[in-house]
């Protein structure tokens, strides 16, 4: 028995008790007569304490100890002299008897404590040590807490756990797919799933009406924080459902995690946002409705005064923040280079100052009254003592440019609590998107979106308007899960392939197989995937997903431990009849 109780375990109540422990030496300290030594396993830290009457054979083991040496000791729990409250077992430490090196260690590279002293690409390299530290291990413990929530919820409702292959071919999600060569079918290429989305429609023509799957999905995607090669989704579907049916019981689901990993409960519905009024209100699909902030257009109460800027632009909007009349020059001239950065690329800032006495201070004052920026502020919900910030540009950027700043002053004013949750649905996507560079159609969500019904007439007259019963998951200002309700009718489905520009050859020799199911009695289907690591990274209050997974790439893709990706020999390449040429520059 390499031991009798975890590092995490002991307590008063275990004084006198004779107890094997075995672990990791966090930290020795030696004090001459005494030795104290901190042992570490995942469930926490005990302190041992070598003693002037401790056997010699005991001392000598304890002189050679060094910090990550994997050790077991015996000995009997005494109390502490001084006591640790901060520790859980600070009330107790083991007197040890017998003391074994079961394994050494190198000095780690970094230190493995909360704040480590390790860069992100050292501690990427040794992942395992890094995994050592609380952080990352208590989000670990999360992110199977989540895992188990969401089994148990959706095994009480009816759902099923369905594995699908990961050797597929393209689905078309978007993002370029990872491929795999095939040897036994040379110059064929399997493509790694960006999700299980054929697949579990299939699930529903095969009569499996609630399926889920923790899966893994891989896109070639440039990276950013919030993103990684490969990702899980809890993925589901469901039969015979509207919309409705798919929000109800994923708000539930939702519900039911928040409850059980945080304790956080709403008493109230989500609220559903429409695409439309995300965009005009907030510049974005997904919102962060933890604070107000809301865009006021003020286009045509702008325009005709002869400030060419605004006179030229599509749209001018504002939003009122709040108690920032006190800004300084310099922190207004911080928000104006802020959107201007190429990332947002917004002409510049106007600002309109609400004096608390009433008066008004603006950067246009020369073009307009200080009446007519009353009626703005007023128009936007501005008070005394707030500032009113104003973009004009073409709609699409000025409204993303306005989202940025509003995020921005959030965060500056201190809105943005990450232990505060806003979560929504966005219902009412577009259909399509427009591409200028392509000059074609794309679909918002994925080719098997359906059209909301009443808007199908729309396909001949004004395809862009179309909406679809497609809804996001968004809390924060993350989207945490997005879903739709899918085509189950092979013409509509073939309408909307050509709408996207596929042939009916190129459709069917991608589709086919989805589009022969149909043949065979598909039901009405939908469904929606979350995003598992955002998901856990958004309870763990953390913005990157990385430290949620336990081997995770980094920006470039690589894994920095395994080193991969990597040359393969010439005899595999061989094998697969590949032949390789050098990379574009
Ligand atoms: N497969 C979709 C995605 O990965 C989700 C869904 O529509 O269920 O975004």
């Amino acid at each position: 028995m390499y031991r009798s109780h975890t590092c995490g375990q002991l307590r008063s109540r275990d004084v006198n008790t004779t107890v094997t422990l075995a672990g990791w030496v966090q930290k020795v300290r030696n004090l001459g007569a005494m030795t104290f030594i901190d042992l570490r396993d995942r469930y926490g830290i005990t302190q041992l304490v070598v003693e002037e009457h401790s056997a010699e054979e005991v001392k000598q083991t304890a002189a050679q100890l060094g910090r990550e040496f994997v050790i077991q000791a015996t000995g009997k729990v005494i109390e502490r002299a001084s006591k640790n409250p901060r520790m859980e077992t600070g009330d107790i430490e083991v007197s040890v008897e017998r003391l074994v090196i079961l394994n050494r260690a190198q000095t780690p590279p970094f230190t493995i404590e909360d704040n480590s002293d390790g860069g992100d690409d050292l501690r990427m390299k040794y992942r395992y040590l890094d995994l050592r530290r609380n952080p990352l291990k208590n989000a670990m413990i999360l992110r199977h807490k989540m895992a188990q929530s969401i089994r148990t919820f959706l095994d009480s409702e009816g759902f099923l756990e369905i594995e699908t292959p990961y050797l597929i071919k393209s689905t078309p999600e978007g993002a370029r797919d990872f491929v795999v060569p095939s040897r036994m079918n040379p110059n064929e290429f399997y493509a790694l799933p960006q999700s299980p989305q054929t697949f579990k429609q299939l699930l529903m023509v095969a009569g499996y009406d609630k399926y889920f799957q923790i899966v893994r999905c891989f896109r070639d995607e440039d990276l950013r924080a919030d993103r990684q090669p490969e990702f899980t989704q809890i993925d589901c579907e469901m039969s015979f459902v509207e919309q409705e049916d798919v929000l109800e019981v994923f708000e539930r689901m939702a519900k039911f995690m928040f409850k059980n990993t945080l304790g956080v409960e709403f008493d109230y519905p989500f609220r559903r946002m429409p695409w439309s009024e995300a965009m005009a209100k907030y510049g974005s699909d997904k919102p962060d409705i933890r604070f107000g902030m809301e865009f006021c257009e003020l286009t045509s109460a702008a325009q005709g005064n002869g400030f060419s800027v605004f006179d030229s632009a599509e749209y001018v909007g504002a939003i009122a923040a709040p108690g920032c009349a006190s800004y300084t020059r310099k922190q207004i001239d911080e928000l104006t280079e802020f959107i201007k950065r190429p990332q947002v690329g917004a002409k510049g800032l106007v600002w309109v100052r609400l004096e608390a006495d009433g008066s008004v201070k603006s950067s246009v004052d020369k073009f307009y009254s200080p009446d007519q920026l009353r009626k703005w502020a007023e128009m936007a919900g501005a008070r005394p003592g707030d500032m009113l910030f104003l973009v004009a540009d073409k709609r699409k950027r000025a409204l993303s440019a306005l989202c940025e700043l509003r995020l921005e002053l959030g965060e500056r004013l201190g809105l943005r609590d990450k232990s505060k949750f806003a979560p929504l649905w966005v219902v009412d996507f577009p259909l399509l998107e427009w591409d200028d560079e392509t000059q074609r159609f794309y679909a918002m969500h994925h080719p098997f979106t359906s059209p909301k019904p009443e808007d199908i007439p729309l396909f001949d007259t004004d395809p862009g308007k179309i909406r679809a019963n497609a809804y996001d998951f968004v809390v924060n200002g993350v989207e945490v899960g997005g879903g739709s309700i899918r085509i189950h009718d092979a013409q509509l489905q073939h309408r909307m392939f050509d709408i996207l520009g596929f042939t009916p050859e190129k459709a069917e020799e991608q589709f086919g197989f989805l589009m022969n199911a149909f043949k065979f009695g598909a039901p009405p289907h939908g469904g929606l995937a979350f995003g598992f690591d955002r998901f856990c990274s958004l309870f763990g209050g953390a913005d990157s997903i990385r430290d949620y997974i336990a081997f995770p790439k980094n920006n470039s893709g690589r894994d920095m431990m395994i080193d991969a990706p990597s040359p393969i020999d010439k005899a595999q390449l061989d094998e697969l009849c590949l032949t390789l040429t050098e990379p574009k520059k």
